[in-house]
């Protein structure tokens, strides 16, 4: 079965055909440095990383390039350095900012199991290619400088006759209803209501840089700008995928488009536009008003990475996410089932599972991926044969590896659900104890019976675990083992 996604542009579910095999190029908007990034944040992190490794997985690590941009130009950067560094000069305080969240995001995306992108271009690198992009839409007469401001024209756009496509295609509106709509109060250097900014002046002690042709003090760039300026540098002219999540739809992601095909005379940016549905937490907007609002790093005190991630995928990515306290404990007692029933034995790409591969190939479609990992674990436990059943762990595996869970060693997760779990209130099927207790019974049995290799067997196998087994006596002298996490 071929790869299929769905395009936000042509609203369809259409066959993924790459540009060019052996250079299948993604670009995802990426962070603006000056915050904890939130729960909503980690779900392009993690669906875009998804989509990563299916694109490795089908065309080969060497052949794909994925780009997620790092924004450290912003008011809200701006406006946090000079808050939390009241005392350093704007600039640097901005460097701390940025650098400081940037750890932070970095912490955050590796804790959720998800790979680096190939490359995290930052938009302060890149404005000498923001300047070259702008002056090729004023002297394509798709933008105009007013007033130290550079603007572009949609209106400007929609007029060409070119091979463009038509502002408003992705959004899905068209440029009248925008021009009806717009404020009023339109800033008096925009020729049209509907116009955008390129490039402006920067306020007094702000980060500025030379600005295009045609203004002589410096100035900064307009949000929009800086994307198709880093995805031009890193992915060329075009390219086969443009992901983020839907709010950036409009007018973000939009605004890129057209000024990307404006540029480079082209009708498209990217093949296909990918965006991932919203977030919300126990039935309610995610908001810093409603009080409401969940950092990664906060959720990550409480749950293993690996739970937050399955929680994640459970969904659809196009579909709206209900993020619940029972669907962590749900995903959690999941993993622990399904690690439980793999080894830590290396496993390769061949071993992945068929219905599990086509699921990930029909639009990225998890939910259904992950039922057929609940199916292969049925299998498992089911009767069947010893053979059969080594190669139906290694496909549950190694299909779980496929989208970034049960990757580190179990001893790894046990250690984390020690740590974490003890703040929740599970019950005791839902701790380890009732599987150790389980594996202690059998080997007391083994032991009598004088089968001191399967007793040794359990017992390498806990300690392959991290569990060490202690043989002693109880109050009544009677034969006792008891457990403790290896130090
Ligand atoms: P921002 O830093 O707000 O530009 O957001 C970074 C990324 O997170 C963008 O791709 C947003 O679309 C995405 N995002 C922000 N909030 C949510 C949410 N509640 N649910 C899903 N995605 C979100
Ligand atoms: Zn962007």
């Amino acid at each position: 079965m071929e790869l299929r996604l769905y395009d936000t542009l042509t609203k369809e579910k259409r066959p993924f055909v790459p540009l060019d095999p052996k250079n299948v190029r993604m670009y995802v908007c990426g962070p603006t440095v000056y915050d904890f990034a939130h729960i909503g944040n980690a779900r392009p992190v993690i669906v875009f990383d998804v989509l990563f490794r299916l694109l490795r997985h089908l065309y080969g690590e060497a052949h794909v390039k994925y780009v997620r941009n790092i924004t450290d130009v912003d008011d809200k950067i701006n406006d946090r350095a000079a808050r939390d560094f009241p005392g350093l000069p704007l600039n640097e305080a901005i460097r701390k900012v940025t650098e400081l969240t940037e750890k932070q995001f970095h912490e955050d995306v590796d804790a959720l199991g998800s790979l680096r992108p190939t490359v995290e271009p930052r938009a302060t690198e890149h404005i000498a290619e923001m300047r070259a992009i702008i002056e090729r839409l004023v002297a394509g007469g798709f933008a105009y400088v007013a007033e130290d401001h550079v603007l572009f024209s949609p209106q400007a756009m929609n007029a060409a006759n070119a091979v463009l496509p038509r502002y408003g295609a992705l959004a899905n509106r068209s440029l009248d209803e925008m021009i009806a709509g717009a404020r009023v109060d339109v800033a008096p250097y925009k020729r049209d209501n509907t116009d955008f900014v390129l490039w402006k002046p920067a306020k007094p002690g702000e980060p500025s840089w030379p600005s295009p042709s045609g203004i002589a003090t410096p100035g900064r760039p307009g949000w929009h700008i800086e994307c198709s300026a880093m995805a031009w540098t890193h992915l060329g002219e075009q390219f086969d995928i443009h992901g983020g999540g839907i709010d950036l739809v409009f007018p973000h992601h939009e605004n890129e488009l057209a000024q990307s095909c404006c540029a480079f005379h082209a009708n498209r940016m990217a093949n296909t536009w990918m965006h991932n549905g919203f977030l919300q937490v126990e039935s309610e907007k995610m908001s810093k008003s409603l009080g409401n609002f969940i950092t990664i790093r906060e959720l990550l005190a409480d749950w293993p990475g690996e739970v937050l991630r399955l929680n994640m995928l459970k969904t659809h990515y196009r579909s709206p996410i209900d993020w619940t306290v029972a669907g962590l404990r749900e995903s959690q007692t999941v993993l622990d089932r399904w690690r439980r029933t793999v080894s830590d034995n290396g496993v390769s790409s061949d071993d992945v599972d068929g219905d599990f591969c086509a699921a990930l190939k029909d639009d990225l479609n998890t939910s259904k991926a992950i039922a057929r990992l609940h199916e292969l674990h049925a299998m498992i436990k089911g009767p069947s044969s010893g053979l059969a059943q080594i190669e139906l762990q290694r496909k549950l595996k190694a299909s779980a590896n496929l989208i970034g869970l049960i990757e580190a060693p179990f001893k790894d997760w046990h250690r984390q659900l020690l740590a974490k779990q003890t703040k929740f209130d599970l019950t005791w099927d839902e701790t380890l104890e009732p599987f150790i207790e389980t594996k202690i019974y059998e080997r007391t049995a083994a032991r009598a019976r004088k089968d001191f290799k399967e007793s040794d067997r359990i017992r390498d196998e806990l300690a392959a675990m991290g569990i060490v087994l202690k043989d002693g006596k109880d109050a009544d002298g009677n034969p006792i083992t008891t457990w403790e996490i290896a130090r």
